[in-house]
């Protein structure tokens, strides 16, 4: 963009082009980013725009230049010191979603690096980062240069995301996320892109959530939310698959920091819930397909292989201890410290359980502690939420359905009207929903 360019433009002109409906130009959307990220357009006016963005939408061209303009905003990660393909994994956030601790090591130990950037908790979904820190020890803050180190050394590592990576998403994030913008697919997608693409990996694996649970409320959105994010792999060059699997219900049945790890310890162990462990072989298989270990069947079944051999727990305590964790938590999880209180929640009605809802559910765990309620909070890594029913469980009035865990008993009531509310009984079981709807290429 010219010196002259920059000088004409004016951002007051981008908001009423696209409040009119207008499509932005590369240039409009260049200057937009980047004037934000240096500090020159106050928040009102990137509010102001993004509002406009939420209600007039963005043409395809527009939601890529919008990402590739975010992903240039900071650093971009140089992964070429390790070898082979790098394969990257994405979810838009659930509850209960532990499968980046499963299919880690999986994908690793089956040859294909995974250099990991994660995320803490936001709102009511729980976050990879927060949940590692529960291994006494475990470190999640690296230089760009231990990262790598790690990852040549074990084939994985899992971190937290470095500031100086889109920097034009985090500010943009924090405005949305207090300005009522957050539920855009346009948005959401070059915030999701962006950040991978700066953080260098070459394929891409987006698990899509749809459900009570997640962003995306229905199939349909999730599936357009996902084919956006695909185009826009594509375009950048990193190849991008997407899987839209099931968030109505809360993936498995621990919800909170140290009960998701071992809950992903027992899947590693061949012992884990059944939709928690296929949705983890699906995810597994394609990021195996991705780094071209296979075909998907031949991938599916070498990540079966993987947890059955043990090698694929070998290779999380292996991460764990690179990453400075104490890894004799990976093969006893009783060394894991209980919460002080605990509750068991009964059902306040006899039926089928017909709903129940995930959000809740995360709300109610970090109701508990497991979640921050401002933004540098510590979190309790023992709290949240066992579910000893999910729906279509049929159950009897007074039985359990689940257990709270919290070192906060002042928590509990306002924690179990929360998770209750959520629940619905009727006298039919409901109709099974998938667990993957599609796959996107
Ligand atoms: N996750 C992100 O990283 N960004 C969004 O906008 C939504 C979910």
């Amino acid at each position: 963009m010219g010196r002259d360019d920059l000088n004409h433009m004016r951002f007051y002109d981008i908001i009423s082009k696209k409040k009119n409906g207008g499509a932005l130009s590369e240039t409009e959307i260049e200057y937009a980013v980047a004037s934000f990220t240096r500090g020159e357009t106050p928040d009102y006016q990137m509010a102001a725009l993004l509002m406009a963005i939420c209600l007039k939408g963005m043409d395809a061209a527009e939601t890529a230049c919008l990402t590739l303009a975010m992903a240039r905003s900071g650093e971009t990660a140089d992964l070429s010191a390790i070898p082979g393909v790098k394969v990257d994994k994405h979810s838009t956030g659930g509850v209960g979603d532990k499968t980046t601790l499963v299919i880690t090591p999986i994908v690793a130990c089956l040859g294909a690096a995974v250099a990991k950037m994660a995320g803490r908790g936001l709102g009511n979904t729980g976050g990879t980062v927060d949940k590692l820190e529960s291994i006494p020890g475990l470190r999640t803050a690296f230089t760009r240069e231990e990262f790598i180190g790690i990852v040549r050394k074990t084939g994985a590592a899992i971190v937290g995301q470095s500031g100086e990576l889109a920097p034009a998403d985090k500010k943009m994030y924090a405005l949305r996320d207090v300005t009522a913008t957050v539920d855009s697919i346009p948005l959401i997608a070059a915030s999701i892109m962006s950040k991978k693409i700066a953080a260098g990996s070459d394929r891409i694996l987006l698990d899509v959530k749809t459900g009570s649970g997640a962003f995306m409320k229905t199939p349909g959105d999730a599936e357009r939310l996902a084919g956006t994010m695909v185009d826009i792999g594509a375009l950048a060059g990193r190849r991008t698959i997407a899987l839209i699997t099931d968030m109505d219900i809360p993936l498995g049945h621990a919800v909170g920091n140290a009960l998701e790890v071992v809950e992903a310890v027992e899947t590693l162990k061949g012992r884990g819930p059944k939709d928690l462990t296929d949705v983890c072989i699906e995810l597994a298989a394609n990021m195996l397909f991705l780094a071209e270990k296979g075909g998907l069947d031949a991938c599916r079944q070498a990540a079966r292989g993987a947890i059955a051999s043990g090698a694929a727990l070998d290779k999380f305590a292996e991460m764990v201890a690179a990453q400075g964790g104490d890894s004799r938590y990976v093969y006893d999880t009783s060394l894991f410290p209980a919460a002080r209180r605990s509750r068991v929640v009964t059902a306040r009605e006899s039926g089928f359980i017909t709903r129940m809802n995930a959000e809740f559910c995360g709300a109610a765990s970090v109701m508990l502690g497991a979640g921050r309620e401002t933004e540098n909070a510590p979190v309790d890594h023992a709290a949240g939420v066992t579910l000893k029913a999910k729906t279509g469980d049929c159950v009897q009035k007074g039985d359990i359905i689940a257990v709270l865990h919290t070192s906060d008993e002042s928590r509990l009531n306002a924690a179990e009207e929360k998770l209750l509310s959520g629940f619905e009984y009727g006298p039919e079981r409901p109709e099974a929903k998938p667990l993957v709807y599609a796959r996107v290429e």
